[in-house]
């Protein structure tokens, strides 16, 4: 009977709230309506007229747990008004000592002036540092400001309206941080350091963010509402995440929740401070589920349905039912005891089934707060999903709110009903723990650790940065060198050898015939055929094949290599149907090597990882014939040893005849250009001018570069091959860049400043950092996900958006300096031709070869730049080869042939 009786009563308060009780449909209905609604706070254009404001926090990162100090936190905003000191250690244990106190802020002064306000803050902060006896100590300061802002700056805010009862004057519209910062200097007895200014949803997340990195929402169901959602894409370009203040409380203010809200939702509404306004909150917040219970309870009694039509004063006056009987009412054991408590007390006398049917209200009421508020978060959490693209979402939820926590079954049918919309995402609810006053630490907390480490990291790229004067000093230096090459007395110690190539002229369209060209030095080992026509029909058709010099070969002996070059030359001869032929060939040969006739060339050193024995020192084209002849299977007139970049000149000048400077930028780099025969003194003869193959790789080998050195050249420099040679080359080439890049992600891990301190494995591998990867991250096309997932490829799957916009600025750091460093360099050159030939003007072509230069997103045009700077007075072409070492080595032999054919007749 019992049953019964509460069945029917039920029944009758169900009935009067119908409107109350939404149904699944319902809320999956607001849920949608709410992604809209955020949708339209995101975008650029509809953020001004939208309800849901989504405003920028400019937090930007969660706690790592390497944070450490002292913090001053202030909370305003919240139901309280507190100071409160923070003690962050992370030594060893992750710890969070607070010593906090609260002060009244009075009526008088809430709805004051402004300055009256931030001069009594000011005032209570100074009393807090009296009391613990740090007011001699500048410590840093986060404050909890927990209004609706319009954020700039991570400390900067300017108040959109007061809320919460907080109206004081002159405020509004106003930044502040500024007001608080001005009332500490009026009085001038402490100073602090303001980091950051935050709202209580923030803090929240922050907090449980220090516990648990998956927790990227922060909910309040408190007095007040709110939540923020963190990660969330910027809306002005994608570089990075931010956190988002939603304030989701003037959801509705548009009109947008018309259709669900009910008479006792307006009746609140209108009897409010802020009518028309915050009307999501006013459905859901702390500071009106009481209120809301009241005004349904006075309409029943008025209705004759509750205490026999009776009300009395206390009832009748708003505010005197508070949230927190609704709490105790829906206690499950305590419930109705608390019932007729309450009820009394506001001098009803109660039936029991009164106070059975005010139970029933309480959970109607509480219910749809409940329900609405899991509605918004579930649009919010498949907002994230999609943004992450995944499949299911795991996260968690920093929760913090006297109804979240007071009430004895909000939690419950939040999660419940959270699951019910998104069954897709594995959310975790996580309490946090006094999130306005630790979280406004936490937040000064990081921001001071994010400042510290990006000026450490700062303080490291800069070694890796150069100045003008720096670049002027490696044209001067370079320009020194070169002379020293040049000069017989001085180019035995000369670094840069200026070696003489004894190509004196550049093609004059006359040559033709067919050609071998070998191309040796580069990644790839190339034999080639080239057919070049004269006259009328002038061109060059090349057909080549790709062979690989396995490894051992390369470090085997000299007899080794030249036996699998002459092997190669054979298989491709028979591959191109021409077994047995003999041609005139000629041999790219891309490491130093001295000359004393075009066809023949001495091995200096072996660079760029190459080490067979037996060779330096001899005459590679003699190497070759004697390869040739111990296969005895064809015979061939090696007619030119050819440096690469001679190659790459002699190819650009075939079809521009103002080229006279060949560069190569690829695995190693090089230059060569033509220079008048009297300054090369290694060559008889002062009549015209002669191509220099330069080796300006080994610049600096005699310490020309070592101020401008840092450790991480040092590093590359000593795990390499030849360590103390090629030093310019190895701050500028494709062999290099990736390991000077792999050498300062190492020392930014180990330091903590990349990848939060952990090292991976991969990242300790020599090589693993390709410059191809430079090319690909720096691309300007490239979105921050997909460096991300090149990261992910190299093994560092747990990098975050900040790595990878760390990451990118490494890569953009040395590559600008190798093309700075490659551009200074190449302005020596061209200078040196231009006050040759005692011009003030020169406008020359420089042929240019090398994947790096050729694939690098901006390696050229900052070496464009560099030029322009450093030699103003020339006007140069860049002009790209296009396979230089093959096409230039049968150009140079052509012309031998024609040459020699033509003194032999
Ligand atoms: P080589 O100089 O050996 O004749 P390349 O001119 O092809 O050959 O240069 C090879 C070098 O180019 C390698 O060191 C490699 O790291 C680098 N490289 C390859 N791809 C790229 C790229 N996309 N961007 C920059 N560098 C690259
Ligand atoms: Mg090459």
């Amino acid at each position: 009977i019992v049953l019964m009786f509460t069945l029917h009563l039920f029944f009758q308060v169900d009935k009067f709230l119908y409107h109350m009780r939404l149904s699944d449909e319902n809320l999956m209905d607001v849920s949608k309506r709410f992604r809209r609604e955020m949708d339209k706070g995101l975008g650029r254009d509809t953020n001004p007229t939208a309800a849901v404001k989504m405003l920028p926090t400019f937090v930007r990162s969660t706690p790592d747990g390497t944070e450490t100090g002292d913090f001053l936190a202030l909370d305003l905003g919240g139901t309280n008004f507190r100071v409160l000191l923070v003690r962050v250690s992370s030594n060893g244990k992750q710890k969070v000592e607070m010593e906090n106190q609260i002060y009244a802020i009075p009526e008088n002064i809430m709805r004051g002036s402004g300055t009256e306000l931030f001069d009594h803050i000011a005032e209570c902060l100074a009393n807090f540092l009296e009391k613990l006896g740090i007011k001699d100590k500048k410590l840093p300061l986060g404050f909890t400001f927990s209004f609706p802002c319009q954020q700039t700056k991570l400390d900067e805010s300017f108040l959109v309206s007061w809320t919460k009862g907080f109206k004081a004057s002159g405020v509004e519209g106003r930044d502040v941080v500024g007001l608080l910062r001005k009332a500490i200097k009026k009085r001038g007895d402490f100073d602090i350091d303001i980091v950051a200014v935050i709202n209580d949803t923030v803090g929240t997340m922050m907090t449980c963010g220090y516990d648990d990195h998956h927790c990227e929402i922060g909910l309040i169901v408190g007095e007040s509402l709110s939540y923020i959602l963190r990660q969330l894409d910027l809306v002005d370009g994608d570089e990075g995440r931010m956190c988002v203040n939603m304030e989701w409380g003037a959801f509705g203010d548009d009109g947008a929740l018309d259709d669900i809200r009910t008479e006792f939702d307006r009746e609140i509404d209108a009897g409010s401070l802020n009518p028309g306004k915050q009307l999501f909150e006013k459905m859901i917040s702390g500071m009106y589920i009481g209120e809301l219970v009241r005004l349904i309870l006075v309409k029943m009694a008025k209705d004759g349905l509750l205490f026999q039509g009776h009300t009395t004063p206390d009832l009748l006056t708003t505010g005197h039912f508070q949230t927190s009987f609704v709490s105790a009412m829906e206690n499950k054991k305590s419930g109705l005891v608390s019932a007729e408590q309450v009820l009394r007390g506001l001098g009803l006398d109660p039936s029991p089934e009164d106070c059975v049917a005010t139970q029933r209200v309480c959970q109607i009421v509480s219910t749809r707060a409940a329900h609405l508020c899991a509605a918004t978060l579930a649009a919010v959490l498949r907002q994230i999903r999609d943004n992450k693209a995944a499949e299911r979402l795991r996260t968690t939820v920093g929760v913090d709110g006297s109804v979240y926590k007071n009430h004895p079954q909000f939690a419950r049918r939040l999660n419940k009903m959270v699951r019910l919309l998104v069954p897709d995402c594995d959310v975790r609810f996580l309490r946090s723990e006094d999130g306005s006053g630790k979280g406004a630490a936490m937040v000064t907390a990081v921001a001071h650790r994010l400042a510290k480490q990006h000026a450490e990291r700062q303080r490291i790229l800069n070694t890796l940065r150069l100045s003008r004067d720096q670049l002027l000093e490696v044209k001067k230096r370079m320009e020194e060198e070169m002379n020293r090459g040049l000069a017989k007395k001085t180019h035995a110690t000369a670094t840069v050898k200026m070696l003489p190539t004894f190509v004196r002229s550049t093609p004059d369209g006359t040559e033709r015939g067919d050609f071998l060209a070998l191309d040796l030095g580069g990644t790839n080992f190339r034999v080639l055929l080239v057919r070049v026509r004269s006259g009328k029909r002038r061109s060059v058709e090349m057909h080549n094949k790709i062979y690989t010099i396995p490894q051992d070969i390369t470090q085997g002996t000299g007899e080794e290599l030249f036996d699998h070059i002459v092997h190669c030359i054979a298989d491709f001869l028979e591959y191109m149907g021409m077994k047995g032929a003999s041609l005139p060939l000629g041999f790219t040969f891309s490491f130093p090597c001295h000359q004393t006739r075009l066809d023949q060339g001495i091995l200096i050193k072996w660079t760029k990882g190459f080490k067979a024995s037996g060779c330096e020192g001899e005459d590679v084209a003699t190497l070759l014939k004697d390869a040739i002849h111990r296969s005895e299977d064809f015979d061939l007139d090696v007619v030119a040893v050819v440096n690469d970049t001679v190659g790459t000149m002699m190819t650009c000048g075939y079809e521009d005849p103002q080229c006279e400077v060949g560069l190569i930028v690829g695995t190693g780099t090089n230059t060569c250009y033509m220079e008048e025969m009297s300054n090369v003194e290694l060559v008889d003869g002062d009549e015209g001018r002669m191509c220099v193959n330069m080796e300006w790789g080994a610049f600096g080998d005699r310490g020309e570069l070592d101020d401008l050195c840092t450790e991480f050249d040092r590093a590359v420099d000593d795990q390499s091959t030849y360590p103390g040679k090629q030093r310019y080359e190895k701050m500028i080439s494709g062999m290099y860049l990736g390991e000077i890049v792999r050498n300062v992600l190492l020392d930014f891990t180990a330091k903590g400043l990349l990848f939060r301190g952990k090292l991976s494995e991969r990242l300790k591998t020599r090589g693993i950092f390709e410059t191809k990867f430079l090319s690909q991250i720096e691309s300007d096309r490239l979105a921050l996900r997909q460096v991300r997932s090149i990261l992910q490829h190299l093994g560092l799957t747990s990098s975050t958006c900040d790595d990878s916009i760390l990451v990118k600025e490494v890569c953009s750091v040395v590559s600008k300096r190798a093309a700075q460093l490659c551009g200074a360099g190449l302005s020596a050159v061209i200078d040196k031709i231009r006050l040759n030939r005692g011009l003030e003007k020169l406008s020359i072509t420089v042929g240019v070869d090398g994947t790096l230069y050729k694939l690098h997103p901006h390696f050229a045009t900052i070496m464009r730049e560099t030029l322009r700077d450093l030699a103003p007075n020339c006007e140069v072409t860049l002009a790209q080869s296009e396979d230089g070492s093959g096409k230039g080595a049968a150009l140079i032999t052509a012309v031998a042939c024609r040459l020699r054919d033509a003194s032999s007749s």
